[in-house]
């Protein structure tokens, strides 16, 4: 094909155009553990449960846009404080661009409105403030991964930031902030910054600070259920205080979330034993995963709250092809940045799965001797 004349190129703004596309591995005939998947199927029975309730689906119609009843069902059975609305997103990466999106406007000064987080944590909090046209400020976490007080309380008063993240746990290091430490920030912001507590591997690390909703008027709490195990279906959902959902919901597409994936988490919550069984699963594996390769020479083991563990080796990029030509599948996040040097992250998968990563892993780090 003819490449595209220039003029019509140049309608797209110059910092997309400068973007690079967001990169997914190919991931074919692979033990898959890059990116926090739950390894676990329903069952048969269940399966074909799910098959005949979706059958019964309208697809010709669109999906009530209040999406009562499935609001409802997550209030009751996943913590939501009563007299707290929820907002739903297509992923919770959709309600992290709605929040870009909203907050999006420029000062007195001209200045734009900023967003701002530890560093390193999840990549969309950045992507988000960019593609909305608001700055970023990420500020490095400490080299054990606990948030630098000093650091974030100075970036918060100088930058006055609209939206402030916290992964909790934190995505890709692992571990929950001090309780203290997210308090004095939630006191620090108060009346002025939004703080979203982004509780996306809420499953695997059961605390939370949904409860505490009503004592924050300025925060809100994200989940996903991608991380329990429905990553396919693209269902996020977010609390906060009503007035702030309101304005949140003028920006929400009325039909974000399909009729498919309704009924589908319609369906699983009323059988979220079992998705807490498979995350007991996983946490149990994740221990002794971590026990298991913690004792190899040249290793280090992160704590983890989350489905997946970080470990620093010597040099992540050899040990990830490395594994890679045994056919697993992990994420190298060494080049993330400096904190993450030659760490890489893996998602703890079936017990089958995680006896291959081992057998990959130490066969790796032999090979670095
Ligand atoms: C995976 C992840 C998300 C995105 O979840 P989706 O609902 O799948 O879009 C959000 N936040 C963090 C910290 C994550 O790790």
């Amino acid at each position: 094909m003819t490449a595209l004349p220039t003029r019509l190129l140049e309608l797209i703004r110059p910092d997309v155009r400068q973007m690079a596309a967001y990169h997914v591995q190919d991931a074919h005939g692979m033990v898959k553990l890059d990116v926090m998947e739950n390894p676990y199927h329903l069952p048969p029975q269940l399966r074909q449960q799910l098959g005949a309730v979706l059958a019964q689906v309208a697809l010709n119609r669109y999906p009530t846009p209040d999406y009562q009843r499935l609001k409802q069902k997550i209030a009751e059975r996943l913590g939501v404080p009563p007299g707290y609305p929820l907002i739903l997103g297509n992923g919770s990466d959709e309600l992290i661009s709605l929040l870009a999106l909203a907050c999006a406007q420029k000062d007195a000064d001209g200045r734009a409105a900023r967003v701002l987080s530890p560093a390193p944590s999840f990549v969309m909090y950045a992507m988000s403030a960019q593609i909305a046209g608001l700055e970023f400020t990420g500020v490095p976490l400490q080299a054990d991964f606990t948030l630098d007080m000093p650091a974030m309380l100075a970036a918060i008063a100088r930058e006055q930031p609209a939206l402030v993240y916290l992964s909790y746990p934190n995505n890709p290091t692992g571990n929950l902030f001090a309780d203290s430490d997210i308090e004095a920030i939630l006191q620090a912001c108060a009346g002025r910054s939004l703080v979203v507590l982004d509780e996306a591997y809420q499953p695997f690390a059961q605390v939370s600070w949904m409860e505490r909703l009503p004592q924050y008027p300025h925060m809100l709490v994200m989940r996903t259920v991608s991380k329990l195990g429905l990553a396919g279906i693209r269902l996020g959902y977010m609390s906060g205080h009503p007035d702030l959902l309101a304005q949140l919901e003028k920006l929400r597409p009325p039909f974000n979330v399909n009729v498919l994936t309704e009924a589908a988490a319609n369906f699983a919550l009323d059988h979220l034993s079992l998705f807490d069984i498979q995350a007991a699963a996983i946490c149990q594996a994740r221990e002794q995963l971590a026990q298991q390769i913690a004792a190899w020479p040249g290793v280090q083991v992160f704590p983890s709250a989350a489905n997946f563990l970080l470990v620093r080796v010597a040099d992540s990029e050899r040990v990830f092809q490395h594994m890679l030509q045994h056919k697993v599948l992990i994420k190298n996040v060494g080049k993330m940045h400096t904190l993450l040097s030659n760490c890489l992250r893996i998602t703890i998968g079936a017990p089958e799965e995680n006896q291959a990563m081992l057998a990959a892993l130490k066969a790796a780090l032999d090979s670095l001797n």
